[in-house]
């Protein structure tokens, strides 16, 4: 069933968001050679403390990160490790929840490590852009495959692969919600869309192939073919007024 939210829970959710892209900005600003992503867990953690929410991730299913930290090949849920040592040329995904009196915020945003290659720029700008495109189309009355088209055409029209076993999602009182929300889809199918809905939109494409592999820690996810992968996310809410970014700052509009 899918959670419609009111507006007094969509503003009470908004709070969950800023700390969520709060501590996704500081963490990603600490982003540089020579760092490991054990240490950016660790201050993730501190400042999640520092504003008095929790860590959506830690202990979710068991996950023992604060952040889930994905570097090159890797798509998500990579769990944070002083061994994975962050080099100038890398990227690296950084996924951050937080929990504000039982609301979830939910977002990611992939990073350069220095200057990157220029196939992975174009990676991340145009995974990017897919993500802003599927927030433009979270509008009562436009339906779920409206959001997948808006995503999957930017991955099309750079020979992207998208990835299918892993997509989007409500979000709430719970960090996954119904529905899913696919980084494909058809234009005008799938389920209308709702004022009160609020979702998690999150494309993940991959250099190469968009198949994927999964690992023995029963976390970490990666491209099958071992080339890179981005992930950008945010979570919104679909109001009269149109979409409303949740896990945003009021004086930061990108965590970038
Ligand atoms: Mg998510």
């Amino acid at each position: 069933m899918i959670e419609l939210k009111t507006k007094r829970e969509v503003e009470a959710m908004m709070e969950a968001g800023r700390i969520s892209a709060k501590v996704l900005r500081l963490v990603g600003a600490a982003v540089e050679p020579g760092i490991s992503t054990k240490e950016l867990d660790a201050m993730a953690e501190r400042l999640f403390k520092a504003e008095g929410a929790k860590p959506g991730f830690k202990g979710y299913g068991g996950f023992p990160g604060s952040i889930c930290a994905s570097v090159n090949n890797e798509i998500v849920h990579g769990i944070p490790s002083k061994k994975k040592i962050l080099r100038e040329g890398d990227i690296i995904s950084i996924d951050t929840g937080a929990i504000v009196d039982g609301w979830y915020g939910d977002n990611a945003w992939t990073y350069p490590v220095g200057e990157v290659a220029p196939d992975v720029q174009m990676l991340l700008e145009v995974t990017e852009q897919a993500m802003w495109d599927g927030l433009d189309a979270a509008r009562a009355g436009n339906r779920l495959g409206d959001i997948g088209a808006a995503v999957e055409r930017n991955a099309n029209k750079h020979k992207l692969g998208v990835v299918r076993e892993l997509v989007g999602h409500g979000i709430g009182r719970d960090m996954h919600e119904e529905p899913n929300v696919p980084n494909y889809g058809l234009k005008h199918f799938g389920r209308k869309l709702e004022v009160g809905m609020c979702l998690a939109i999150e494309p993940m494409f991959n250099l190469g192939t968009r198949k994927i592999a999964y690992h023995d820690d029963g976390w970490l996810i990666t491209t099958l073919d071992g080339k890179w992968s981005a992930h950008f996310e945010k979570s919104v809410a679909i109001t009269p007024e149109g979409p409303v970014i949740l896990t945003t700052e009021p004086d930061h509009k990108r965590p970038v």
